[in-house]
């Protein structure tokens, strides 16, 4: 994959440009407030009886509501929650986009989906940040960045890729590093990451472990710190140093018994369903799906939550993650 740095990118492409950020949530608020850190003249749009229109405020912003903002603007950041952007986009982006003004998204899945198509005459660009937005903060506050993704889906300008580069580059990105990718490659990968391992396989995993030990005849206080509490430790060793690195720190049994007993737990089969799951990321399946979930008000999801709190597994974590506060 293409690497970009910082001599890659120039702040300079945003002199006597207006950049709208919409939406002031995890990602809104840490982009919107390193570009301004960097330079760059950023308004806020928000709703103005919501709660980040004060919050943007108190934080030193220019602040207007999403059609005041997308007016005037010559790069309009879509960062509100993926399921919102089609409405909001159709309703104040679309009527107040100028001809050549970019559009810019930070996670591909309304354009990739095509629940927003943009006109001809603007670049569709992408910066997706490989944090969550307040570690992006805390690390560029630090004089760092995190790596980033950039895609360019649309170029009418000619200037889209240096667009994207540059609030990479706003943001301290291009001080660790910025691959090129495309939009529908970013969506894919990153539907199925936390699909089937992040989020829903590790939880799975997690779950079944816990009810084995359980049923086995075991209290669930030690299942709980077997099973969930101590994948934190293990999670940041792969992260710092691959399996190489965990496989070193925990003891020679760990590994022995590890190595020798993973595949009876994630299997042939497990893989061919991955290999399903992803199919219907690609196929539009799974987008359909959630769109009908949101559309039917989150019936679904809402049932779900339910039943996931009242987990054995969860009632005991809430328990137990009581003992770790400190009480004076
Ligand atoms: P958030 O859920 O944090 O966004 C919250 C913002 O959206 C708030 O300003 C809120 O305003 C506004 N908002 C929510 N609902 C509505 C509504 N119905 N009408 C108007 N405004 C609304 O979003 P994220 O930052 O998590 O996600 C933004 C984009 O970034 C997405 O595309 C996501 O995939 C991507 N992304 C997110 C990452 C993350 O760390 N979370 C990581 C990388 C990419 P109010 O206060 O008025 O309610
Ligand atoms: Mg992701």
């Amino acid at each position: 994959m293409q690497l970009y740095h910082d001599k890659d990118a120039d702040l300079g492409i945003f002199d006597g440009k207006k950049v709208a950020v919409l939406g002031y949530g995890a990602q809104g608020r840490a982009q919107a407030l390193c570009f301004h850190d960097s330079g760059i003249d950023v308004t806020v749009g928000v709703r103005r009886n919501g709660k980040s229109w004060e919050k943007a405020k108190e934080d030193g912003l220019k602040v207007a509501e999403f059609a005041d903002a997308v007016k005037g603007a010559d790069v309009v950041l879509m960062l509100l929650p993926d399921e919102i952007q089609p409405d909001i986009y159709k309703e104040y982006v679309e009527p107040n986009l100028k001809k050549g003004a970019a559009l810019e998204f930070a996670h591909g899945f309304a354009i990739t989906y095509k629940l927003i198509v943009p006109p001809k005459d603007v670049d569709v660009i992408m910066m997706a940040p490989k944090a969550p937005g307040d570690m992006e903060r805390i690390v560029f506050t630090e004089g760092f960045g995190v790596p980033a993704l950039i895609c360019v889906y649309q170029d009418v300008t000619g200037n889209a890729k240096k667009i994207a580069l540059g609030l990479a580059k706003g943001l301290g990105s291009t001080r660790a590093g910025v691959f090129e990718t495309t939009f529908d490659n970013e969506t894919y990968t990153d539907l199925f990451g936390e699909q089937a391992v992040l989020c829903g396989g590790q939880t799975e995993l997690i779950k079944r472990g816990f009810e084995t030990l359980v049923e086995g005849g075991y209290p669930p206080e030690m299942a709980y710190f077997e099973v969930l509490h101590e994948t934190k430790l293990i999670v940041d060793l792969i992260n710092k140093g691959g399996f190489e690195l965990m496989w070193h720190v925990v003891s020679n049994t760990a590994e022995y018994g590890g190595l020798t007993r993973r595949e009876r737990v994630i299997t042939e089969e497990s893989k061919r369903n991955m290999k399903q799951i992803l199919k219907e990321i690609e196929d539009g399946t799974f987008k359909t799906q959630w769109r009908q979930e949101w559309a039917d008000g989150l019936v679904n999801l809402k049932a779900m939550e339910e039943k996931e709190k009242q987990l054995q597994l969860e009632v005991t974590g809430r328990e137990i993650r009581r003992l770790f506060e400190r009480k004076n």
